[in-house]
């Protein structure tokens, strides 16, 4: 018999190829008047079209989010929204982005809203990320959850094939660990399975033909119910490592996240049995720590943590941070074990 806490996330999502011609509709269903319109640099032109598409309703575009959301960026951002009487952020962009958007809000309460344009997830989230002086830390704020969020496969045909796979695999880890979360439950493990299997499907057409709109759809609704799981249940050891390796070694977000999933659930492959079963079943082959070391290598991706900036000297301080601070996972995160899995990621080899 099933015993089960299940607490859903109040965001509205709105899916589909040229969906992003609802924003003025979703924007005045928020209540608000004046959008604060949010990117990276690299993404000034989509925030600039969009203040267009928008007219009056745009208040004024900041296009400097930046990776791990530094705290003067923050604060930049918050001046200027006060500035410019913002009474909602619109982020069109990656985790960097919402992230800037999550760090307005956490103060502010300015309703967001997401125009995701990677896999990454975080629109699903009521987490939030602030970097001070090197260090960043992260909290749960329901304040942060976006309100409503708009996915437009066409919005993601100009995320390069190998971005798209790193980001569509950093997806697939939060839904692999949310199949063997402590608090894990039925409703949010059918998100999961289908989650890895939409994009275990979409990623390899893409890097065929990026401008396939099918596949395109089929990874961003995967990475919406991979971040729903991410934001949902918690996370274990492969999540920890990877904040702990990109934190410490300024390793690449995404990458980081694709080449360590294979070995951390080679760590818990005995330890989590059923859920192992799921991810196998989700990516059509026999082994889950096989299946994902195999949908990096086959579609391009790194593969090393040598390759991506890590010194082998780093092994060692890596698992010292990792064991620092306990927390749960399938099986007891010991520093044997836990050594053997880094060495493994950073040299490469096949789980
Ligand atoms: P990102 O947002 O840093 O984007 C990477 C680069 O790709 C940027 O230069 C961006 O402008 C560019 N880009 C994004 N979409 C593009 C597109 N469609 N076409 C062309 N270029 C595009 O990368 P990310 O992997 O999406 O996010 C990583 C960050 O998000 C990390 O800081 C991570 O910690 C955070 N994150 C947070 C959560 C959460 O729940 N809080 C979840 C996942 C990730």
């Amino acid at each position: 018999m099933q015993s089960f806490v299940y607490q859903g996330m109040p965001s509205r999502v709105v899916f589909g190829a040229g969906s992003i011609e609802h924003v003025e509709r979703e924007i005045e269903r928020l209540g608000a008047r004046r959008a604060l319109i949010l990117s990276t640099p690299p993404q000034r032109d989509q925030a600039e079209a969009l203040a267009e598409r928008i007219g009056h309703r745009a208040a004024g575009v900041f296009a400097e989010a930046v990776m791990h959301v530094p705290v003067e960026t923050a604060r930049a951002a918050r001046e200027y929204a006060e500035r410019i009487g913002a009474d909602c952020a619109i982020a069109i962009g990656g985790g960097s982005t919402t992230g800037l958007g999550k760090a307005i809000a956490l103060t502010s309460s300015l309703p967001i809203l997401a125009v995701p344009t990677t896999y990454a997830g975080s629109e699903m989230t009521p987490i939030y990320g602030l970097t001070e002086a090197g260090l960043k830390k992260t909290g749960r704020d329901m304040r942060v959850l976006p309100k409503t969020v708009i996915y437009d496969p066409q919005l993601t045909v100009s995320l390069p094939a190998s971005l798209s796979v790193t980001s569509g695999i950093n997806a697939i880890a939060h839904a692999a660990e949310g199949l063997y979360a402590q608090d894990a439950n039925p409703i949010v493990s059918l998100m999961a399975e289908e989650g890895i299997r939409a994009l275990a499907q979409g990623l390899g057409k893409v890097v065929r033909n990026p401008e396939d709109m099918n596949a395109r759809s089929d990874c961003l609704y995967g990475a919406w119910l991979c971040g729903a799981v991410l934001g949902s249940v918690g996370m274990s050891l492969h999540h920890k490592l990877c904040h702990t390796l990109g934190g410490t070694f300024n390793l690449p977000h995404a990458e980081t996240h694709t080449i360590v999933l294979p070995h951390a659930l080679a760590y818990n492959r005995d330890a989590a049995p059923g859920a192992m079963k799921r991810i196998a079943r989700a990516l059509n082959a026999d082994d889950a720590a096989q299946g994902t070391f195999e949908l990096a290598r086959t579609n391009g991706a790194p593969t090393a943590l040598k390759d991506i900036g890590m010194k082998e000297s780093d092994i060692d301080i890596a698992v010292d941070i990792a064991l620092k601070s306990p927390y749960w996972n399938p099986r007891p995160v010991e520093r044997a074990p836990l050594r053997a899995l880094i060495e493994a990621a950073y040299e490469g080899r096949r789980p």
